[in-house]
């Protein structure tokens, strides 16, 4: 049987960014309750990033990760 040495819950962006992140230095389980990955707010996603977008909470991730993404 294998083995992980971290499980993920869900396969949308954040299980998957995770995942990506921790891979290099664990072995990784994602799991996800639907048939396939990205199946909800992923999927529905326009996937346009602005530096305004969510709220007082989010809008710190969001410009965190402006410089990956460009
Ligand atoms: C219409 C729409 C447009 C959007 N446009 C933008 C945009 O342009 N730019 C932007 O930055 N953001 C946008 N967003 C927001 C963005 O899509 C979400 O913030 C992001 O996709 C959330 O990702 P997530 O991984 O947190 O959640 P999700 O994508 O919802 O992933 C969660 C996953 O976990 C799984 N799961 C949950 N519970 C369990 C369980 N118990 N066991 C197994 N699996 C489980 C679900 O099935 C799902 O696959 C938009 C959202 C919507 C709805």
């Amino acid at each position: 049987m294998s083995r992980y040495d971290v499980a993920i819950i869900g396969a949308g962006i954040g299980g998957a960014s995770l995942a990506a992140e921790v891979a290099p230095h664990a072995r990784v389980l994602i799991l996800e309750g639907e048939s396939q990955p990205g199946y909800h707010a992923t999927g529905r996603s326009a996937a346009f990033w602005s530096e305004t977008y969510g709220g007082p909470n989010i809008q710190p991730l969001v410009i965190a990760s402006g410089d990956f993404l460009h």
